[in-house]
């Protein structure tokens, strides 16, 4: 018969997170970014008090434990302070994406039934839009000191810093199951209406716990980290939790987000690590290069959302020293769920071998497990050949979407959509969204690889390949690429060049030159954009 643990029982609580910070790290600081005004600063110890002091005012408001609040709202002090308080009392933290489109934005918020709403002056004119259709919303709360205030005609709103002023910095925070609902994200939703995941305490915690690992961000009181990815995606992919754990400083940048801003931000606040998706490190790349810099505190960055092309890697670690972690996850999976990673062996390799490896989506974090399964459902040797969907299951994968009927797992296991190869190491590769897979004369294309090839062209700013209906291959590859400015490079030279790299019947029909691609609200490429606009180009 088993033996009972003779250990406490303590739930794991975000509450839990942010008084540690103001007990161990009381010092450290927060600094972010705002949307009007200078960088504002301040301490954990700081955000534990303007948190309590918002978890009295949601109270007082009549919110209660398992009521949802929204944020419509940029990485910034207030919104982490929201993170804590609206999860610590029990609510759930309904993060919503700005850049989803406003019916979509009006779905998820009633879906959630938000009973009130947080959100930068910035979306005044968003908020303008939806209110009237979010009845459930009574209370809409400007993340903003008086001064700032915008006006929105036709909505009662109150002033952030007027709520709660007058409110007490003491606060109990409640104790309950750590199985509770904490944070609520919505899928991106390109098919059907978005789906929310609805993230338990437990998850978050353990998830943030290991984002701290030397393997993961590797967060500590020495590190100062600048979160990109957006508190609004997934979380922040769990950051915001995870720095006050470790005890690092947090950087928050606010609505700017451009190379410059970023680059002024890292040097100024002397950012150790950082994370975000691959365009964002393009824009970075492309400023730090134009302008002759460096960086002279920046360590490593997290990268993840869509495939991280080898190219841009060699420049992070060849030219700037600075190393790419590069991991793969999505909304269901709470954050992080693989991650690249260099093996002592694979330390012997050469720098090109190397960022091949880095390329790759990486190794299950403890807590996840993956594997890859054929149509049938069998699961396919990890060979690092044979290619399927990617199964997940774990500690912070989801079970199911909030309020949905049907569960989406097969035996246990999250299917990803997503299709992969895995090596006899564990290391898998992301291979295409199952959606965007090229399929040509019965054999499979990957639209990553060989984006990541014509990336590695030095006048290539950014790629993309969708599928397009052919009459005789069924599918075949078109290139979509936007130079860098002021670079010259013709269809003929890019083919040229992929053909040296890629297999033969790889090699993309067409390159279309484009200004910019069509990108979303996560930051990544619309290949449905994409493939309704030049789909037929082929028949
Ligand atoms: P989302 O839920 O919007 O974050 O999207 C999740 C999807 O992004 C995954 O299913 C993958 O298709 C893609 N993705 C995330 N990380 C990576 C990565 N490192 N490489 C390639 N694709 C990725």
């Amino acid at each position: 018969m088993l033996q009972a643990g003779l250990m406490m029982d303590r739930p794991l609580l975000i509450s839990g997170i942010i008084e540690h910070a103001a007990a161990q790290f009381g010092d450290v600081e927060v600094v972010s970014r705002e949307t009007h005004g200078p960088l504002f600063r301040y301490t954990y110890e700081q955000c534990a008090a303007r948190s309590r002091k918002l978890a009295n005012a949601l109270k007082g408001l009549g919110l209660e434990a398992g009521s949802a609040v929204g944020s419509i709202a940029w990485n910034n002090h207030r919104h982490l302070e929201a993170y804590f308080a609206v999860s610590g009392s029990g609510m759930v933290m309904h993060t919503c994406n700005p850049r989803l489109a406003p019916q979509q934005l009006i779905y998820i918020i009633n879906h959630a039934e938000d009973a009130a709403m947080l959100f930068d002056s910035t979306f005044a004119p968003l908020i303008k839009g939806i209110a009237p259709y979010c009845p459930k919303v009574k209370n809409w709360i400007c993340l903003s000191d008086a001064a700032n205030m915008p006006a929105i005609e036709g909505v009662s709103m109150v002033c952030y810093e007027d709520l709660i002023a007058p409110h007490s910095e003491l606060f109990d925070w409640p104790e309950f199951d750590e199985r509770s609902g904490a944070a609520l994200c919505y899928t991106s939703g390109t098919t059907g209406n978005p789906k929310g995941a609805l993230y338990s305490h437990r998850a978050i915690v353990i998830n943030a716990i290991s984002g701290c690992l030397p393997g993961i961000l590797s967060l500590s009181p020495s590190d100062a980290i600048l979160p990109v990815v957006p508190m609004f995606h997934i979380n922040a992919w769990c950051i915001p939790y995870a720095a006050p754990i470790g005890g690092a400083r947090l950087v928050l940048p606010g609505p700017r987000l451009d190379g410059a801003s970023l680059y002024e931000l890292m040097e100024g606040e002397r950012v150790t690590v950082s994370a975000g998706v691959p365009t964002i490190w393009l824009g970075l790349m492309q400023y730090v290069e134009e302008h002759g810099l460096r960086f002279s505190t920046m360590k490593r960055t997290g990268v993840g959302g869509s495939a991280m092309p080898a190219a841009l890697i060699a420049k992070f670690v060849d030219n700037y020293g600075v190393e790419v972690r590069h991991g793969w996850g999505m909304t269901e999976t709470t954050a992080v769920a693989t991650m690249s990673c260099l093996s002592p062996k694979n330390r012997e390799l050469s720098p090109v071998e190397q960022h091949a490896v880095i390329a790759r989506q990486g190794k299950s974090v403890f807590g996840t497990e993956i594997k890859v399964v054929d149509e049938y459902g069998a699961t396919l040797p990890r060979d690092g050949v044979a290619q399927g969907e990617l199964m997940v299951r774990g500690q912070w994968i989801v079970s199911g979407y909030y309020k949905g009927e049907v569960s989406p797992l097969v035996d246990g296991w999250f299917p990803t959509g997503d299709i992969a190869t895995i090596d006899a190491h564990g290391v898998m590769q992301i291979r295409d969204r199952a959606k965007d897979v090229i399929k040509t004369g019965g054999e499979w294309i990957s639209s990553i690889d060989l984006e990541s090839a014509a990336m590695g062209h030095p006048a290539v700013a950014m790629a993309a390949v969708i599928g397009v209906k052919h009459p005789k291959w069924d599918e075949r590859p078109l290139l979509f690429v936007v130079r860098k400015p002021g670079k010259t490079v013709e269809r003929e030279e890019i083919l040229a060049f992929l053909t040296e790299r890629v297999a033969k019947w790889w090699v993309p029909d067409d390159v279309i030159f484009l200004e910019a691609l069509p990108v979303g609200g996560a930051g990544k490429v619309q290949k449905g954009d994409l493939r309704k606009q030049y789909g037929g180009v082929f028949s």
